[in-house]
């Protein structure tokens, strides 16, 4: 008789984002001014890249 081994994952939390701690997003200055592109003082919300805005660390 065969027994077929299971393998269970005990299920754990994902981890956060350490770009932007699970927030989803990150604020980052954007740049103005064409083609100068000068760095702006002011801020904007921007989708998380690492996590696109799930706030879950990216598993590869
Ligand atoms: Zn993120």
């Amino acid at each position: 008789m065969v027994t077929k081994k299971t393998t269970r994952r005990p299920a754990k939390p994902p981890a956060p984002c350490p770009d932007c701690k699970s927030d989803g997003q990150t604020s980052e200055t954007f740049l103005v001014g064409g083609r100068k592109k000068h760095e702006s003082t002011a801020r904007q919300e921007a989708l998380c890249m690492t996590c696109l805005g799930t706030g879950e660390a990216p598993t590869p």
